[in-house]
Order: C-alpha cells, then sequence, then structure tokens
C-alpha cells in the first residue's frame, strides 16, 4: 500500500537528483549514476582539529592555530564548491529534503572510518532555534543525523542540545562579542557525564557554531565532543 502510494506520488512530485536537480530516471534512487561523485570530497590534506583543507605541510588550518578548540576533532565530508551549495540552497529552503538521504549515505560512506574510530555514544544534531525550525519546517542537521544513526546502530537525539537564542544578526558585534553570543545561544538539557558525542551538521564556515556548541555539551559533562559536517568551506 505505501508502495502504491510512493509511487503515486512519485508522478505528481518526481524525485530529483541532489547533484544536477533534474528527474531521476530511477525513482528508487538516491542520484543519477552519473552524478554520484561529482561533489569533490576534502582531500587527505585536512586540518588535523577541525578537517578543513591544508596545504601538505601543515598540520592545522589557520583558524586552529594557537586557539583552542573545545570540540575534540572533526571533519567536513565535501568541499563547500557552486555545485554542493546549490544542492544545499535546494535542500534547505526549496522542499528538497530527501536530498539528504543521498547526502546521509555519502557521509556513512566518506567518513564511516572516523565514525567507528571515534565511537559515539549518541549523535547530536546542531539545533535550529524553534523560531527558525517553525519557518524552516524542519531541521537540516537532525535530518541527516537520524540517518546516519539508524546506519551505525547509535542513538540519535535531537532534545539534548537546544538553540535557546537566535543568532542571526551576529555581523555588527566583535570576534569577542560575537563568541559570546554564541556560548549563550545554546544549553544542554540533560547529564552528559562520561559519554562522547557526535555532533552532526550540514555545513562547517569558521567553527563557531560548532565550539560554541561543544562547549555546552562539554559544559553538560560530556567528555569527548567530535563533529561530521556535510561540507566544509575553504579558508
Ligand atoms: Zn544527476
Ligand atoms: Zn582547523
Amino acid at each position: 500500500m505505501r508502495k502504491k502510494l510512493q509511487k503515486f506520488l512519485n508522478v505528481i512530485y518526481p524525485e530529483r537528483c541532489p547533484v544536477c536537480h533534474r528527474i531521476l530516471q530511477d525513482q528508487d534512487a538516491l542520484a543519477c549514476p552519473e552524478c554520484r561523485g561529482v561533489f569533490l570530497p576534502v582531500g587527505v590534506h585536512y586540518c588535523l582539529k577541525c578537517g578543513k583543507p591544508v596545504n601538505p605541510d601543515e598540520e592545522y588550518c589557520r583558524e586552529c592555530t594557537g586557539r583552542k578548540r573545545y570540540f575534540d576533532r572533526g571533519r567536513g565530508i565535501f568541499l563547500y564548491d557552486g555545485k554542493l551549495r546549490r544542492s544545499v540552497v535546494r535542500y534547505k529552503y526549496y522542499g528538497c529534503r530527501r536530498y539528504g538521504d543521498y547526502y546521509a549515505e555519502e557521509i556513512c560512506r566518506l567518513g564511516r572510518a572516523e565514525i567507528l574510530a571515534w565511537r559515539p555514544d549518541v549523535i547530536i544534531p546542531v539545533p535550529l532555534h524553534k523560531r527558525k525550525l517553525r519557518m524552516r519546517g524542519f531541521n537540516q542537521a537532525a535530518y541527516l543525523a537520524y540517518r546516519i544513526g539508524e546506519a551505525f546502530g547509535i542513538p540519535v537525539s535531537g532534545e539534548i542540545l537546544l538553540k535557546i537564542r537566535n543568532t542571526r544578526s551576529q555581523k555588527k558585534l566583535s570576534a569577542m562579542e560575537r563568541h559570546k553570543n554564541l556560548l549563550d545561544a545554546f544549553r544542554v538539557s540533560a547529564d552528559l557525564t562520561g559519554l562522547t558525542v557526535l555532533v552532526i551538521d550540514d555545513v562547517y564556515t569558521t567553527g563557531g557554531t560548532m565550539d560554541a556548541a561543544a562547549a555546552c555539551l562539554k559544559a553538560g559533562g560530556a567528555e569527548r565532543v567530535f563533529f561530521i559536517t556535510l561540507c566544509t568551506g575553504r579558508i
């Protein structure tokens, strides 16, 4: 019955490829066969702290050098280039939620070694403020987190880390104020003592959000905080 309904829905709203956005020939596939491999994985030279691409002779990126990070380590799967940017915009704002199934599949495939090595007790998505969640209709990071958790048999909770303040307008703030603003934006609603947490988000840029989330999780008792994001911006 469900399959029939899905087939019917596919006729009215055909599934599209997350890479080229064309209607998928095979409606059960997550991407066109020729489009797999178009998104560029981060190469072998990446920051040992945050996963940003670095030069072959560097261990840490400029942003992680000489700075305390609250997360232990993390990495992005793909480079945030024009193609992926357009895809993520459709995923987040234009109802192409099923793109998340392809993203999650790629995160599981390319991030498998890290996830197995880090052995997280729980997976936590970067939360949205409830007003933003209402506007967007779904949390793009949580969508990925639940699929990754399912694939690895790791519990996922979207209720532990909460965004209690909207931090949209950060532009006018100094770096210090921005940091403080972000730190106050999250709250942890459970005791995480001794746990290893894996945080999931869609995009990593300066690391401000991830660092603030990690600081909050550690204040809530987490022993180690790792992260994986779908993509990471160049420096
Ligand atoms: Zn395609
Ligand atoms: Zn770094």
